[in-house]
């Protein structure tokens, strides 16, 4: 029983989080700058920050997350950061020789006022960026928003920098996947080879944190958005921007530099968003869904249709990403399933105008987003009400096993478990493995609990 002590009565609280549903804007911005070819992410900031941002990039991936940080001292902390961040530029050249550095900050380097900005600008008139590499940076003040938000900024500003029009558009899409794993965006880019688009994606994990085993340690992965990549989004018909709180700010970018226009959609998770994103893509690029692609979605049609009778009128909770969360829930109500708590530490009003939406069809559905929607007040939602299933990252691991709920590992991080980046839960296939992670955890559940006379070979 380690969560003994929460109580079923619920008491207002304003200033209080207890076990927040979100973590810290710099992890969600290494995290995007890992996904560009040849990038070091760079942590402007006290070394422990970068460790604990890199280990819990470890533990998800299980892969070893490269970033340097500017090592501030109580000296660094009081007399600001531009001695230790321009020793750092001249260092991390000479040694790990990456294409950019990426920098954002952290509460400490934010709290000085540390200007990114003018120090780059003085890094390179100091000679200190060799010909044709890069340093760009990002602000990621941790007291506002969440790791969504870090994320989100950066990808915006990696946008903006690079980003460039040539007067000429090119038959291309620009795909800001979101805040997914390298697995979801190989499966995206999997779905637009199939039908023929050309595209740019930013950032992009897959072969970065899920490279192959090759015996041979490579400091930078193949893979990631390579700059000439980033440097034609100005040039490309269309952008689409998937996750109104990971993408949109970049697609803003991108159209205020380039005139590139943008299309908001949500992450293709389940059944509809996934419909949306492919008609998407196939208006904008102008190709046709190949029949291919239909039938995956015929296979979800056909699997839904067999798991309906163990699934309907379940109740659920979830936690993490508005991104994620929006997408699933419609998916779960589509399974005529019912999310019933919902929480997600990322501010940002439209996760409450959207839930209610998706939530229709849910009227005992409670949701809540920001400061205080915290873990602990679903696990009090709980205490009242009890829920058949749980779905969201590792931290839900204390509730699931105190009142005995099957539990779905789905979004960041998911510590606890192994080899989940691989495999993706957007498109029709994510779908079905999705379902088949679902009705699995009921499935073992009612095996292990169920009495020798009733314990089926069949169910
Ligand atoms: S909340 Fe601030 S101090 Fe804490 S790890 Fe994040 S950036 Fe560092």
């Amino acid at each position: 029983m380690f969560l003994r002590h929460t109580t079923s009565e619920i008491k207002e609280r304003t200033a209080l989080a207890i076990n927040p549903a979100k973590t810290c804007q710099p992890v969600g911005a290494m995290y995007a700058a890992l996904g560009v070819h040849r990038c070091l992410p760079h942590s402007h900031g006290s070394q422990g920050c970068c460790s604990y941002h890199r280990s819990m990039l470890t533990r998800h991936y299980k892969e070893p997350v490269m970033a340097s940080t500017s090592s501030f001292t109580e000296g660094s902390s009081v007399f600001g950061g531009q001695a230790n961040m321009l020793q750092a530029i001249d260092t991390i050249f000479r040694t790990y020789e990456p294409d950019i550095i990426a920098i954002h900050t952290t509460c400490l380097s934010e709290t000085i006022g540390d200007d990114l900005v003018q120090i780059a600008q003085k890094a390179n008139t100091d000679g200190k960026v060799p010909e044709g590499k890069f340093v760009m940076n990002t602000n990621t003040p941790s007291y506002v928003g969440s790791h969504v938000t870090g994320f989100s900024n950066m990808v915006r500003d990696f946008a903006k920098y690079f980003s460039q029009s040539s007067g000429t558009k090119v038959k291309q899409l620009n795909i800001f996947p979101g805040w997914v794993e390298p697995g979801d965006m190989r499966e995206m880019k999997r779905l637009m080879d199939t039908m023929g688009v050309n595209y740019v994606m930013l950032p992009d994990t897959a072969d970065v944190l899920d490279a192959p085993q090759t015996g041979t340690h490579e400091f930078f992965p193949k893979g990631g958005t390579t700059i000439a990549e980033m440097n034609s989004m100005g040039d490309s018909k269309y952008s689409l921007a998937c996750g109104w709180w990971s993408s949109r700010d970049a697609a803003i970018a991108v159209e205020n530099k380039c005139k590139v226009k943008f299309d908001n959609l949500e992450i293709p998770y389940g059944l509809r968003a996934t419909d949306r994103f492919l008609q998407a893509v196939s208006k904008y690029a102008g190709k046709k869904i190949p029949e291919s692609i239909t039938d995956e979605r015929g296979r979800l049609m056909d699997m839904i249709t067999d798991m309906h009778q163990y699934l309907y009128g379940k109740r659920v909770a979830l936690w993490g990403d508005p991104d994620q969360l929006i997408p699933l829930c419609e998916f779960l109500v589509d399974m005529d399933m019912r999310p019933v708590y919902v929480v997600s530490g990322t501010p940002g009003k439209r996760f409450m105008q959207r839930m209610e939406e998706v939530l229709a069809p849910i009227p005992e559905a409670k949701f809540k987003n920001g400061m205080n929607a915290d873990m602990f007040l679903m696990h009090q939602w709980i205490k009242q009400e009890p829920v058949d299933l749980l779905i969201g990252n590792t931290f839900g691991k204390y509730i699931a096993r105190d009142e005995n709920v099957p539990f779905v590992r789905h979004g960041w991080p998911i510590i606890d478990r192994v080899g989940h980046p691989v495999f993706p839960t957007v498109g029709y296939s994510g779908a079905m493995r999705l379902l088949e992670k679902i009705l699995d955890a009921f499935l073992t559940k009612k095996d292990v609990e169920s009495p020798e006379e009733s314990f089926e070979l069949v169910l």
